[in-house]
């Protein structure tokens, strides 16, 4: 089969021929009809945060079908143990042997891949490959982050990329307000948010026109965190979803006080999973996607850090 190769961190993929995998207990063998880019896979091309082996297959987004035809998501998640505290409580998401597709076992930026069948998923019909791909991680995660933020009804989006411009979608469905913060001058992507239900969008260094009561940080700028606690009503919190981040910088306890909060969400549960996706196509979440073929896989990294595109972009093999 071929692949895009991630062999060293801060260097192209590769695209090359590697041997067919085979699935070993538990797993199930996939065709990979598409999948989707995240910020996590750029991160880990651009040496942001650490690689656990090498060579690796990047990608964590996988829409594959087995050999008996079946289509199937392959999540993020790919391995929990089953038995420590966090996987006993509900929060596998946590799991401390947990092991993650596209960096820990090898991803879908290749015309096969292999997944342990627990961790897969059934897609909702009526949408396609390319569309229903990038849910399966800016759409979880971002539903979990969205989760995070309670009952919040006037809530902050920084950074409308894949996983914002889907949960924007979902967010307006359930009743709330949604309020997209970007670079200054990306107007382009100010009037994206605003046709997908965003009732006010501007630059990231401007105040809302009324305090919020929840803000979510896709973006991996952390003086982020501080705008977005400083345009908070009483009571409100900064959800961070990204994987890595910017240094937070220093600011007044005045920002935190008067039970404000800033909290983290990492990776998601097949809970969650299950949830998003049964929720999607009841929105429906109409996903804007920018697709590549397996060569230019390199490019779609490039173009996801230049914000070339608006939306989700996916690798179809
Ligand atoms: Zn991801
Ligand atoms: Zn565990």
């Amino acid at each position: 089969m071929l692949a895009a190769v991630l062999d060293e961190q801060g260097q192209p993929l590769r695209v090359r021929e590697l041997p067919d995998p085979e699935p070993g207990p538990g797993q199930i063998a996939l065709s990979v009809r598409a999948c989707g880019v995240c910020r996590t896979d750029l991160h880990l091309r651009d040496a942001e945060i650490e690689a656990t082996k090498l060579p690796v297959v990047l990608g964590h987004q996988i829409v594959g079908v087995s050999d008996d035809g079946e289509r199937l998501g392959v999540p993020w998640l790919g391995y929990t143990c089953g038995h420590c505290k966090f996987c006993r409580s509900g929060r596998e998401n946590l799991c401390l042997e947990a092991r993650f597709t596209g960096r820990d076992i090898d991803g879908g930026f290749a015309q096969r891949t292999v997944a342990d069948r627990r961790y897969c998923f059934a897609l909702p019909d009526g949408l396609s490959d390319e569309q229903v791909a990038p849910l399966l991680c800016g759409g979880l995660i971002g539903y979990r982050a969205l989760t995070m933020t309670g009952d919040a009804e006037r809530v902050g989006l920084y950074g409308f990329g894949s996983a914002a411009h889907m949960i924007c979608q979902l967010a307006v469905h359930q009743g709330r307000r949604v309020f997209a913060f970007t670079r200054p001058d990306d107007t382009r992507t100010q009037e994206f948010a605003r046709t997908l239900g965003a009732e006010w969008a501007g630059s990231s260094l401007q105040a809302p026109p009324e305090p919020l009561d929840a803000a979510i940080i896709f973006a991996a700028a952390g003086p982020l965190v501080v705008q977005a606690l400083r345009v908070l009503d009483r009571g409100g919190t900064v959800v961070c979803a990204g994987i890595h981040m910017s240094e937070i910088p220093a600011f007044s306890y005045d920002d935190l006080w008067q039970e404000r909060s800033i909290r983290s969400v990492a990776n998601l549960t097949r809970t969650d999973a299950e949830a998003m996706l049964r929720e999607a196509p009841q929105v429906p979440i109409r996903t804007t996607v920018s697709t590549y073929p397996l060569a230019a896989a390199e490019q779609a990294l490039a173009d996801l850090r230049a914000g070339a595109f608006e939306g989700s972009a996916v690798v179809v093999p």
